[in-house]
């Protein structure tokens, strides 16, 4: 009798957010048996500001998810305006590869749309499960996961591969002893809480010295009012005053004073959260039946709000790496080594813009890297158009 707690497949993904769950999708979508485990069930929150790029957004128009994310409630956004040294510019967001607009689900929304689109593709979906551990066989190689289900019943799954899609603090990483393969300075700080009850105009962004703000407008007439800045910066701020949400009023202040104006007219719903010293670093991607995707590959400073997009890059290199493998089109080590190179190439240039903007700059040489952002995420959001769809004959047809 099939027991779900003792249960073989192809793939087991730990991890079922943005990473995991587009992993665990695609994979499905061509044909593969995967299961997907989280702690977490959903719908439920995790730490972000949730605004997806361009890139991210080409990604789930060609994956067929962009609707469900819009019809969700979360407003399209058709223009930014970039405020400092006291001028404003707003511009409406030109078609560039398919797409016109940006967009900032709420994380519990976004989550949930991927962890069902991926049961759809017929992926296992489970949430409440906990991996403690990843076992090995006699060669070292990862064999499978275990754990244990919210009520304590041990939960054992066997696989060909291990994904690790289980964020910055991995456990898949830590048992296989993936070595973090590149490391820069942590020393940025993000801290963001929602606001209602004003009007938004789309994307905000307020450039000062040593701080970068901005509104990401979200579901039910809410924005995201986020905070970046020298973790040093926070914390000093921090220490002056009695509360977080004194702290963070004082920052706004400070980065954005037209913004904070405004806020007085708007009333807080959320606590303020956010992360001090934010790593930036790049752990080794694969090994001997395992791989990692997502932060848990590929970690960096929330300033550039490019998260979400990288993994939803990297879930789709990943996923074809291992249909490649699993096919036997491909020797595994080539198909998984190409994985990373993929990654590692596509990552670059956004990498090396977050960790200068992370330093915070003079504030001119600030907003010319936010210049290369934008032309690198454009570029990343063309070369991503390009590609063939995975699963997409499934996809039609379904
Ligand atoms: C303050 C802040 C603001 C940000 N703002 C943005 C933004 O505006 N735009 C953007 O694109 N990115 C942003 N990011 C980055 C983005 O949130 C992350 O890059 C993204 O969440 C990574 O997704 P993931 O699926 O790799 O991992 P996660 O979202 O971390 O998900 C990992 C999942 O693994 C599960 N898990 C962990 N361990 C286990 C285990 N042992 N067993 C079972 N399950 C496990 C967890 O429960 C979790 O659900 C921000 C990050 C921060 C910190």
């Amino acid at each position: 009798m099939h027991n779900p707690n003792r249960s073989r497949h192809e793939v087991v993904v730990v991890g079922a957010r943005v990473a995991g769950s587009a992993t665990a999708m695609l994979l499905a979508r061509l044909g593969h048996d995967v299961a997907v485990v989280d702690q977490a069930s959903f719908p439920s929150d995790t730490l972000s500001t949730h605004s997806i790029a361009r890139s991210g957004v080409v990604q789930l128009r060609r994956w067929g998810l962009l609707d469900e994310v819009l019809d969700s409630g979360a407003p399209a956004i058709r223009q930014v305006t970039f405020n400092a040294g006291g001028a404003s510019i707003s511009r409406p967001i030109k078609e560039k590869a398919g797409v016109d607009l940006v967009v900032a689900p709420r994380r519990y929304v976004l989550d949930t749309i991927l962890a069902s689109a991926a049961g759809r593709a017929g992926a296992d979906v489970r949430p409440g499960v906990t991996v403690t551990g990843v076992r090995q066989d006699g060669h070292g190689r990862v064999v499978g996961v275990y754990g244990h289900d919210r009520a304590g019943a041990p939960i054992e799954l066997g696989a060909r591969y291990v994904i690790g899609a289980d964020g910055l603090r991995s456990r898949v990483a830590g048992s296989v002893g993936a070595a973090i393969d590149e490391v820069r300075l942590a020393d940025g700080a993000a801290q963001y809480a929602y606001y209602t009850g004003i009007p938004w105009s789309g994307f905000e962004f307020f450039v000062a010295a040593r701080s970068f703000a901005g509104v990401f407008p979200t579901h039910d007439g809410q924005a995201c009012i986020w905070v970046c800045t020298p973790a040093a910066d926070a914390k000093a701020v921090r220490r002056r005053t009695r509360s977080r949400v004194a702290a963070f009023d004082q920052l706004l202040e400070r980065s954005a004073p037209p913004l904070a104006e405004r806020l007085r007219h708007a009333r807080r719903t959320s606590p303020v959260r956010g992360m001090l010293r934010q790593p930036n670093q790049l752990r080794q991607a694969f090994g001997p039946g395992w791989a990692l995707v997502g932060d848990a590959g590929y970690h960096r400073d929330a300033v550039t709000a490019y998260g979400i997009s990288d993994a939803f890059r990297d879930a789709e290199l990943l996923a074809v790496a291992l249909h490649q493998a699993l096919r036997a089109d491909a020797e595994e080590t080539a198909a998984l080594a190409r994985y990373q190179q993929q990654r590692d190439q596509a990552l670059r240039e956004i990498f090396e813009i977050t960790c200068r903007l992370a330093a915070y700059p003079p504030v001119p040489t600030f907003i010319d890297l936010q210049k290369q952002l934008g032309a690198a995420i454009d570029k990343e959001a063309m070369a991503l158009t390009a590609r063939p769809i995975p699963g997409e004959c499934l996809l039609v047809t379904a």
